[in-house]
């Protein structure tokens, strides 16, 4: 059997990676490199702190424990980063409702006081902390998805990288070829879209039409600096995480609407929580296009009406992608995954 993996980002690769394990013979193509796409600049937070509904919740909740398994079955592992999650907001009521609410999940939740918070995240400012009521999630953590995307395709994957799929051959209920921009044609007994922002375009190949409603998302990268960051931290103005090499990631949802001003306000702003940013420049500014389909949730597995192609595309999908892929990977090789799939089909858009 020869599948054909439409992108190479951490979809992508934990598909193929996931098919490759079982003994399938994987291609995986890229109109540019593995991991050139969103996942190449992506806040990877892993996380299911504001996931909704619950079943979204519990696949976000498998998604991280499937990192923490990956991570410890490959040691080092150094492409996962546990440390948890902080959080603090403006409404101290609403995040000690939603840390008790997680609780009653089963979901890793507790209030810190400012002193447990300072002893997590010595570098922030002790008067930019509320004195108590800032929220600590344990089991949280961040990704390199290159690095892991690196890992994924490392193990008999084939990667066709630097040429698009242009098309794909449809003949009865199922997908024959697959057609490349340069000229080759690939022969496939299984497609897997894991094209992500480009998901619809791709699923229109098919003859099928997949709404998406695509987000740009803008992240800040500064320079090395010498900040105790040891996680995911979300205050009200800003978001940051440690990136490689002493490099600090920025993100607020203000910094989205793009433009200057609000780059440099999302500097301050976080310059002031750590006071030792303000000797770090920015490196880089990239923008990012979040992939988002139609209802916000993910498309994942099977097509009722073509019986060999097959969707891997959400949000949230470096949270996602291991365990997701995996189920998505079963349904590609045969099984059924309705008992982890049902409320993720494509159909639900045909209705
Ligand atoms: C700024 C930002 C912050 C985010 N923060 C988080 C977070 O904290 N936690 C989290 O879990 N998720 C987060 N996300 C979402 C997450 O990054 C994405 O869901 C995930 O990276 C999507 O991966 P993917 O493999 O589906 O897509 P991509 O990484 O975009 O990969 C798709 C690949 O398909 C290729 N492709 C497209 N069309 C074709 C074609 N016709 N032929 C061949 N190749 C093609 C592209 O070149 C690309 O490499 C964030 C996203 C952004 C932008």
């Amino acid at each position: 059997m020869r599948i054909i993996v439409v992108g190479a980002g951490v979809y992508g690769a934990a598909v193929a990676a996931s098919l490759v394990r079982r003994g399938a013979a994987v291609t995986v193509v890229d109109a540019g490199a593995p991991g050139s796409g969103t996942s190449g600049a992506s806040f990877s937070w892993v996380n299911s702190r504001d996931k909704r509904p619950l079943v979204y919740h519990e696949l976000n909740v498998a998604g991280m424990a499937a990192h923490q398994r990956l991570a410890a079955a490959f040691p080092p592992g150094d492409w996962y980063h546990g440390g948890g999650g902080v959080e603090w907001t403006t409404d101290a009521a609403g995040l000690g409702a939603k840390v008790d609410g997680l609780v009653a999940l089963g979901y890793g939740a507790k209030l810190l006081s400012r002193a447990e918070a300072l002893e997590l995240e010595p570098g922030i400012d002790p008067d930019r902390l509320p004195a108590d009521g800032i929220a600590y999630y344990p089991d949280e953590g961040w990704v390199e998805p290159t690095r892991l995307i690196a890992h994924l395709l490392s193990r008999d994957v084939d990667v066709v990288a630097g040429d698009a799929v242009v098309g794909l051959d449809v003949s009865g209920d199922a997908v024959r070829a697959v057609r490349l921009e340069a000229g080759r044609v690939l022969a496939a007994d299984a497609v897997v879209n894991c094209a992500g922002p480009q998901a619809a375009e791709v699923a229109a190949m098919a003859g099928l039409a997949l709404p998406m409603r695509n987000l740009p998302c803008v992240l800040v990268y500064t320079s090395p600096v010498a900040v105790p960051l040891s996680r995911v931290v979300h205050a009200p103005d800003v978001h940051l995480r440690p990136e490689g090499d002493g490099r600090i990631l920025l993100h607020s949802s203000e910094v989205d609407r793009g433009g200057q001003e609000a780059v440099d306000e999302l500097v301050r702003a976080a310059a002031s929580l750590y006071p030792g940013i303000r000797a770090a420049t920015v490196e880089s500014v990239r923008t990012g296009e979040r992939p988002i389909p139609g209802d916000g949730l993910p498309v994942l597995g099977r097509v009722a009406d073509l019986r060999n192609y097959f969707f891997a595309v959400s949000h949230s999908g470096v949270t996602l992608c291991l365990h997701a892929g995996e189920l998505v990977a079963d349904e590609v090789l045969g099984e059924n995954r309705d008992d982890a799939l049902a409320a993720f089909r494509f159909e639900r858009f045909e209705r």
